[in-house]
């Protein structure tokens, strides 16, 4: 397919509406180029992308192709412009393609960009990962979120010598077999509560329990405990849309995971650096035997951890016996921006302002959503957020399903026809950057005030 691109100089660059575009280039221009790779990619790549939530299936249209991004903006081949609230899922905390996260990277790549030995940099990261996050007393790196928790259940099993999970209703924890049944994220958009190609005899050792229902979870924890290896949570969600964890709730899976001998994993890929420097475990004051971290601690960068007490850490090869390894872990180049990136944060410091933000942006939403008789709740902590259309603030994934799509799809389209970026699924949360200063959310308000 070929399709020549006008010269740049045509494009509106002030406007994310792709009509606008097809206007100003008259009548030899058919597709947007957003449309055009869009189809060029489905020949080669499944469904045109390499992570479903991308494919915009859920809200329709057409996915933007981005080329390019700058602080608290991302800009698409069409040469839109948009305030993004994505930040690539969350790791851009202190903005896209942060100066001097960019540098170290650079500066390590002189230097080679992979050796599959150990490096210095690699124990300063982990040091530092120990010192902020409250129950961390090792830590390994792997090179996703997904190889991070599926690591910890394998790891849960071999120390405890037991099958059965117990995973929360609408958390996702990556792509792992043990941990797709009734997930949320992508796997809830696409309506797949359990993925074909995961073997029934492992899916039976995964029991599953709404967020936030201790009698669900009591029930469920007194007939398998003596089979339990492990329980897995996002302490605060951000698979269902974006709900806090109730500390009641939390406090008896620390109980009860302590008193049976199982393992009681946080799922902080998200929350990590994203909602304090400690982490959801140092809000809540609970601290986990293991954590999965990810996204902010890479800075970008394709990258992936997980730790806990000295003691289960220890069991792991080749130390003990439970084998785990990546031919990447530890990568220099992801190492050296995720610990540039942290120790920008420790520097500033800036969640409390981060949730401030938010909450400036979705109380702005919400007037012009009362205005409009539209139901409309909202939540935020520290640079992670979520709205719903609805009455009352769902406490777990079976409230978030009755939640309006409609009003959903309908807010997501005409954001980003003005150039706001949110996620493209009710099931996804939000994030902000120190990036998106209070000029960029008093121009966003502007915008979501004329929809
Ligand atoms: N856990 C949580 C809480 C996540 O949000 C994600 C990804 N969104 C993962 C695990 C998987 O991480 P990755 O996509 O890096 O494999």
């Amino acid at each position: 397919l070929m399709i020549r691109r006008p010269p740049r100089s045509t494009l509106d660059r002030s406007s994310a509406a792709s009509d606008v575009y097809k206007r100003q280039v008259g009548g030899t221009w058919s597709m947007t180029q957003s449309e055009a790779l869009f189809e060029r990619a489905q020949t080669r790549i499944p469904g045109g992308v390499n992570s479903p939530v991308r494919a915009f299936k859920a809200v329709g249209g057409t996915p933007r192709f981005m080329e390019r991004s700058d602080g608290a903006y991302i800009f698409d081949a069409d040469g839109n412009k948009y305030i993004d609230y994505v930040l690539s899922w969350g790791p851009m905390i202190m903005g896209h393609n942060h100066p001097q996260v960019r540098d170290a990277v650079v500066q390590t790549a002189q230097d080679g960009l992979s050796f599959g030995c150990p490096t210095e940099i690699e124990i300063e990261l982990a040091e530092r990962l120990c010192d902020l996050v409250p129950s961390l007393e090792q830590v390994r790196m792997t090179s996703s979120g997904t190889e991070a928790t599926m690591s910890c259940i394998r790891l849960a099993r071999g120390v405890t010598g037991k099958d059965k999970i117990i995973n929360i209703t609408g958390c996702y924890h990556g792509h792992v077999d043990s941990l797709l049944i009734k997930a949320g994220s992508g796997v809830s958009t696409f309506g797949l509560p359990d993925s074909p190609g995961i073997p029934k005899d492992l899916a039976q050792h995964t029991v599953t329990v709404p967020f936030n229902d201790i009698d669900a979870f009591e029930n469920t924890y007194k007939s398998i405990k003596d089979d339990l290896a492990a329980v897995i949570i996002e302490p605060i969600a951000g698979n269902m849309g974006f709900i806090p964890g109730e500390i009641e709730f939390l406090k008896i899976l620390r109980e009860a995971t302590s008193a049976c001998g199982a393992v009681l994993i946080f799922d902080e890929v998200m929350t990590g650096f994203r909602v304090s420097l400690g982490g959801a475990q140092e809000i809540y004051g609970i601290q986990p035997d293991l954590t999965a971290l990810g996204k902010v601690i890479g800075g970008g960068l394709p990258v992936g951890a997980f730790g806990g007490k000295r003691e289960i850490m220890e069991q792991l090869a080749p130390s003990g016996p439970v084998y785990q390894a990546g031919t990447l872990s530890g990568n220099p180049l992801a190492v050296a921006a995720g610990t540039c990136l942290i120790q920008r944060l420790i520097e500033l410091n800036p969640f409390e302002e981060l949730e401030l933000n938010a909450k400036f942006l979705l109380n702005g939403i919400k007037e012009v959503m009362i205005q409009k008789g539209i139901p409309f709740v909202s939540n935020q902590i520290g640079g992670m957020f979520g709205f719903f259309f609805a009455e009352q603030q769902p406490r777990n994934f079976e409230d978030v399903v009755e939640t309006n799509d409609k009003n959903f799809e309908q807010f997501f389209k005409q954001s980003l026809d003005q150039g706001i970026y949110f996620a493209p699924s009710k099931f996804e949360a939000g994030f902000i950057s120190t990036k998106h200063s209070a000029s960029v959310l008093i121009n966003v308000l502007s915008k979501i005030q004329a929809l």
